[in-house]
């Protein structure tokens, strides 16, 4: 693409665009990407179909996983040149207007898609492929939702035949969603959660699993053979050949999201051994997993929004002093009822805090785990209970953001 080409309505709504956004950083407003796109929406409603013509682009949805793969793919499309991208989670079309206004002339581009925007952001960006990580449940979304989630996955996907989808083996949903479309490289990364796809999306017949494998008692559904495989600290690729992947990110959910970002960049010519240094050079992802050492604790901060991820962040964290924050604000979702859908017991062993405006809601539930657990007030608290060396923090969306916030201001 080039400014030139782009019709004078879309021109002024783009530039107008990183204006507002650089106003609204400016006024201290967040990085100003939601804003920025809305206005450029605003005065030209196919201002993201103009920015995104002549790029090739990679789209990235799922329930969990996707603003870390996001970053992954980017940094590994990166060998190839210039990428733009929406790292901050900024993932409807306001915010990948803004990444791509913002980014200037890039020939590629990673974003990150929520998933209930798919099939508007396929048929604006025309991308070259989509990777689809996993549908699970998110807050009180039900196994039902998830199912039609896959629905309008697998809708939005036959209408465009020339896209690659880049697709997880290990989950029945993406799966299903998935195998219309022609071509199809399969990863996988393995699928913790299973409470939302015990009865097959295609016929209503349950679902076996017995070991990686998965396949449906009822129709022909079932696990693909992956091409790219997650193999003790490295990936396989469908040649065969292991890459060692050196993450400073955590937990084996990781090393699957960087076996996703390889098969993503390989799409793009891009060798795994091109790419693998640069999937180290990702530390922190909008502060997630980011560290921080206050009086001698190596403080590590996990975000878990939903049942799936919660059983993920217990895998990522080690075994060490532990803080668990919930809240039920409005971007949390205001029931807390599905604490009971995730299982505790793995924390069994570990010293225990609890914080957040629900943390007797976590209270109950660790009761019914039999794990013990502290209750503080403060991180600060939090932070004095715990022995010197690592501290690990699970907390909710909103949760997350006040221990951020109190990192910054108290210790
Ligand atoms: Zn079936």
């Amino acid at each position: 693409m080039t400014d030139g080409k782009m019709p004078l309505r879309a021109k002024v709504a783009s530039s107008v665009s990183r204006t507002a956004a650089a106003l609204s950083r400016a006024a201290g407003r967040g990085d100003g990407s939601v804003i920025g796109g809305w206005i450029g929406l605003k005065i030209d409603p196919d201002l993201l179909a103009h920015l995104a013509a002549g790029r090739s682009i990679a789209l990235i949805s799922g329930t969990n996983g996707k603003t870390t793969t996001t970053r992954l793919a980017a940094a590994a499309v990166g060998v190839l040149g210039p990428v733009a991208t929406n790292g901050f989670g900024a993932n409807m079309p306001t915010g990948h207007t803004s990444a791509l206004a913002k980014a200037g002339q890039t020939p590629y581009a990673v974003l990150e898609v929520d998933e209930h925007y798919l099939a508007q952001v396929l048929i604006a960006t025309e991308p070259r492929v989509v990777a689809l990580l996993n549908l699970s449940r998110d807050q009180l979304d039900r196994a039902k939702e998830v199912a039609m989630m896959a629905q309008m996955w697998r809708t939005a996907l036959a209408k465009h035949p020339g896209v690659h989808v880049v697709a997880n083996a290990d989950d029945p949903m993406v799966v299903w969603a998935s195998a219309g479309s022609p071509a199809v490289t399969w990863f996988s990364a393995g699928q913790r959660w299973h409470d939302d796809s015990w009865v097959c999306p295609e016929c209503g017949s349950p679902i076996e699993r017995q070991a990686d494998q998965w396949w449906c008692t009822g129709c022909s559904l079932r696990r693909p053979v992956p091409q790219w495989v997650v193999e003790d600290d490295g990936v396989v690729d469908p040649r065969g050949a292991w890459h060692k992947v050196s993450l400073q990110l955590p937990g084996r959910v990781n090393l699957g999201n960087a076996a996703t970002a390889l098969a993503v960049a390989a799409q793009f010519g891009v060798r795994p051994t091109d790419a693998v240094s640069r999937l180290s050079t990702v530390a922190s992802v909008a502060g997630r997993y980011a560290q921080v050492v206050r009086e001698g604790r190596n403080i590590r901060l996990l975000l878990a929004k939903n049942p799936a991820s919660w059983l993920e962040a217990f895998d990522m964290a080690d075994v060490a002093p532990t803080l668990l924050s919930i809240n039920a604000r409005d971007p949390d979702g205001l029931d807390t009822s599905w604490l009971f859908d995730v299982d505790f017991s793995p924390l069994r062993g570990r010293q225990v805090l609890i914080t957040g405006d629900r943390a007797y809601d976590l209270a109950v539930r660790l009761e019914v785990n039999e794990v013990p657990f502290q209750h503080v007030r403060t991180f600060g608290e939090a932070v004095k209970l715990v022995p010197p060396g690592r501290l690990e923090v699970i907390a909710n969306y909103t949760a997350f953001q006040d221990i951020r916030a109190e990192l910054d201001r108290v210790l």
